[in-house]
């Protein structure tokens, strides 16, 4: 096999294979493929014809090559059987190591290799694992027979039982297993080892794979391959061991080897955390002596090994190894998770020494991993301050970066119900196991006192993208009482707690965040020294991307200072500026209700005239920051009850504030109730019943517009008219529009370039796009109202119906956040075609939420829209996706040409 064959073999499987080929030490083994998982459930759980001779044919050629035999007394052969999907799932399917071990085979195993004591200790290993994920039995009841022993001994590291403790718990584990199943356990290595490859095919299906599938949206009928291989023993004393890798840090994507060992032990010891590994490389704060230090040999082999595979594979990699007596074993290699920070550095790194292209170190970068790298941290001086106020409860490892606050949970399920009530969540637990992956995906932080920098917390919280600490050895938790110490204190379910993720501290209380040092370096404002890697990276990676992608990008702001952030996350422009929001603001609100309330037309002109000069301020403000880019200005949009209160009590006091009677204010609430709001009296239905709204705002956008231009400024307003339907209404208020700003630009002696143009956001206007061109200078598509009315879903009231569809498997997707395609998108895709048959040079935008969505992005560019817009914080995102989505362009014809 190679590593093109995951889809056959697993990533596992692939990987071993080509790791074989490139002759780097990994045990002999085959690999049973997901075609014959997938057959297996297709039959009714029945392995398929031909299986089991296979199995046994290349058993035989693994015997050959070990000299050794299945099921021998003299000089057993033990394997490994090891899930492994397309995918990599981190812990979420079953192993079984030590197979082939029998009261038998266990002694032959012990004068072979002249220590009983390790025999002894690979087959209480094999009895609990095959308990475990063959028979179904609860690991606990092994662990609490070990860990009694322990005590009794007075320790508690496995290293303190000998060999007549470990024959006798074998025993004990052996007896257990025939009592609770009542059988005889399976003696014959064949059938242990069918039993166990079938045990790895359902694993495929066990609650927690289910659920990691659904959330990283792997399909389920995929299945797992298995890999059978030679034992290779980590367990056989001081010059053994076992340890992961990375090819790079994981935490940072600082180049040098990182990751843990742990002598005389196997492979699960690790992955459970329940020992604090050694570290690999020799470091000031390394724990313990570091593998460099105890085998100088094998590290360096190591470290050899690691520099060619990551050429090979060309990405920074997970490895895992066992060294059996001073050899070293590769025993899988994979993809490397890694943090935002992580991500952009190994990326943009790469790329400078010469392995992969630009357009991979792109696509090396997942919209995550930005979202991670602009995502708040807590300040310098907030830090200071609560260590000094003696709320820093304690240190752990910096698994997973960024700060996060919330409230404690010492379960999944508290986890689940608090997130569930609204709270932020931080998740405290002794160390995390697969069954905890729903709460952690709730969580805004995990917390683990035990486990090391690979732990399943720290693997999985890295996948997610959470601030995470881990090995935080400080804290004590009881879970039953709800409670835990740390710093000398105890702390309760539910109080509030801060993880900052970066330094691997933890404090008591809330504290305020600030923005990524991103943000502030693209300010010009200092950073720390270990910062500046990660924004050159940054910036390199942005401008790579930028050359690469043809769709432009704007952002959504509605102030001077989204502006001013929009345009240093590099937006060419304003794709939505809600009006509406700026009338929100406390010392606006007034005179907003006032125009409401106004019972003559001289009154709302008069309320009119307050708010006017604001919104000229506005617009001055937003045009400065974007000097020289377009800036799309809509028109007012929601519905004007929205500006009322709804309480009595309060249009009582608004009653007072105003000056007038109760009644007058509660009939005006009373009069504009509507029983569908979002489907009524709004968008551009307002500007036609009240003109003079729309009159102020446009003459607004012109003085501010005209001013700037009088200042110096290249201001380039787009004038936007929401929810239009019908040709008419484009066209009356089009020419409102246009009377209204040649007047003031007449009135100014001054012309300023403008355009008006129309959203998109009623099913009825992209099916009259051709004629709604004529009225219009560009289309910006509003995908969220136009996702809306196209499924009839009420954008505020949809979110329990959305959730039961998932579930339901009606919807794989929720179309507000990630565009529907085949449904809403046919609608775009239609409009723009028609549109642009009409009128060449009509501009072609969306700013929905869509805009922001990497996937929803690449379908936008594929359908050749100008731009998208996007909040300013997603703006590298979409610049990234954009650019993404001409590689994948770039591949797919490559493909079609092959
Ligand atoms: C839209 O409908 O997609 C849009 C951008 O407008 P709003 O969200 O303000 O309705
Ligand atoms: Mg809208």
């Amino acid at each position: 096999g190679s590593r093109e064959q995951r889809e056959l073999l697993g990533g596992k499987g692939a990987n071993l294979a080509e790791m074989s080929l490139i002759e780097v030490p990994v045990p002999p083994g085959f690999t049973i493929t997901t075609e014959a998982c997938r057959e297996y459930f297709g039959a009714g759980d029945r392995f398929p014809a031909g299986l089991e001779d296979e199995m046994e044919s290349y058993l035989r050629r693994l015997e050959e090559i070990r000299g050794q035999r299945f099921g021998d007394c003299e000089n057993p052969l033990l394997v490994s059987v090891r899930s492994g999907a397309q995918v990599s799932m981190p812990g979420m399917m079953d192993s079984i190591l030590n197979l082939g071990l029998n009261s038998d085979t266990v002694e032959g195993l012990a004068r072979k290799s002249g220590n009983r004591r390790f025999a002894f200790d690979c087959y209480r290993r094999f009895l609990q694992m095959f308990g475990d994920v063959v028979l179904g039995m609860a690991r606990e009841e092994f662990e609490s027979i070990l860990s009694d022993r322990k005590k009794a001994l007075g320790g508690s590291q496995d290293s303190c039982l000998g060999e007549e403790d470990l024959v006798s718990v074998a025993e004990e584990f052996r007896i257990l297993i025939e009592q609770i199943t009542r059988k005889d356990f399976p003696r014959d290595p064949m059938k242990q080892l069918r039993q166990s490859v079938e045990a790895v095919f359902q694993s495929w299906k066990n609650q927690r794979a289910v659920e990691y599938r659904r959330i990283h949206g792997i399909p389920d009928d995929w299945g797992t391959a298995v890999t059978i291989q030679a034992m290779v023993f980590g367990n056989r004393g001081a010059r053994s061991g076992t340890g992961v890798a990375f090819t790079r840090s994981p935490a940072t994507g600082e180049k040098s080897l990182y990751g843990e060992f742990l002598s005389d032990a196997q492979g699960e010891d690790i992955v459970a955390g329940s020992r604090t590994p050694q570290s690999l490389r020799q470091s000031p704060v390394s724990k313990g002596r570091s593998l460099q230090e105890m085998m100088p040999d094998v590290y360096g082999c190591l470290e050899k090994i690691a520099a060619r595979l990551e050429s090979h594979f060309e990405d920074m990699l997970d490895l895992e190894f066992t060294i059996e007596d001073g050899t070293l074993f590769l025993l899988q290699a994979r993809r490397g998770k890694r943090t935002g920070p992580a991500a952009l550095r190994i990326a943009h790194a790469m790329m400078k020494e010469g392995i992969v292209s630009k357009m991979t170190a792109i696509q090396r970068v997942e919209p995550d991993h930005l979202l991670q790298v602009l995502s708040p941290v807590f300040p310098e001086a907030e830090r200071e301050r609560a260590i000094a106020a003696g709320l820093l409860l304690a240190r752990g490892l910096n698994a997973g970066p960024g700060a996060s606050s919330g409230r404690i949970a010492f379960s999944a399920e508290e986890a689940t119900r608090m997130h569930g009530r609204g709270e932020k969540v931080i998740l405290v637990r002794t160390e995390t196991s697969p069954e905890d992956i729903l709460g952690m995906k709730v969580a805004e932080g995990i917390l683990t006192a035990r486990g090391g920098m690979t732990s399943h917390a720290a693997v999985v919280a890295r996948g997610m993208g959470k601030s995470c600490i881990v090995g935080c050895e400080g804290i004590r938790i009881d879970p039953i009482a709800g409670r835990m110490t740390a710093g000398g204190r105890s702390i309760d379910r539910g109080e509030e707690t801060s993880l900052d993720g970066t330094t691997g501290e933890v404090f008591l209380g809330r504290l305020t965040t600030i923005p990524s040092e991103i943000y502030r370096a693209l300010r010009n404002e200092p950073v720390g020294k270990d910062q500046e890697g990660i924004f050159r990276a940054y910036r390199d990676l942005m401008d790579w991307a930028d050359a690469t992608r043809r769709l432009g990008i704007r952002a959504n702001a509605d102030t001077p200072e989204d502006a001013r952030n929009a345009r240093l996350l590099g937006a060419e422009g304003i794709g939505l500026t809600r009006t509406e929001h700026m009338f929100f603001a406390a010392e606006r609100i007034p005179a907003v209700r006032e125009m409401i309330l106004a019972s003559s037309p001289l009154e709302r002109q008069r309320a009119l005239s307050k708010l006017l000069p604001m919104q000229r301020e506005d617009f001055y403000g937003i045009l400065e920051e974007m000097d020289g880019l377009p800036v799309t200005i809509r028109l007012l949009d929601p519905p004007l009850h929205e500006f009322l209160p709804d309480e009595p009590a309060l249009q009582e006091a608004l009653a007072h504030e105003m000056g007038v009677e109760p009644e007058v204010v509660r009939a005006k609430v009373n009069l504009l109730r509507e029983v569908n709001p979002m489907l009524g009296h709004r968008g551009c239905r307002l500007g036609l019943s009240h003109p003079e709204i729309y009159k102020m705002q446009v003459q607004a956008i012109f003085e501010a517009a005209c001013k700037r231009k009088q200042d110096g400024g290249d201001p380039r307003p787009e004038v936007m008219i929401p929810l239009v339907g019908l040709v008419r209404e484009i066209a009356i208020l089009r020419r409102l529009v246009i009377q209204e700003a040649e007047r003031v630009m007449k009135q100014f002696s001054i012309r300023v370039p403008f355009l008006v143009g129309t959203m998109m956001e009623v099913p009825r206007a992209c099916l009259e796009a051709a004629s709604i061109a004529e009225e219009a200078d560009f289309f910006s598509f509003g995908t969220n109202d136009l996702t809306q009315m196209t499924y009839g879903f009420s954008r505020d009231d949809v979110a329990p119906i959305l959730k039961s569809y998932l579930e339901m498997e009606i919807l794989s997707v929720d179309p507000f956040q990630s565009l529907d395609v085949s449904g809403v998108g046919r609608l775009v895709e239609m409009a723009t075609l028609a549109g642009r048959g009409r009128r060449g040079d009509l501009k072609i935008g969306i700013c929905g939420e869509h805009g922001g969505d990497a996937k929803s992005i690449e379908w936008f560019h594929s359908i050749g829209l100008d731009y998208v817009s996007c909040s300013p914080y997603r703006l590298p995102i979409a610049r990234l996706a954009a650019a993404r989505a001409v590689i994948a362009e770039g591949n797919a014809r490559e493909n079609s040409r092959r």
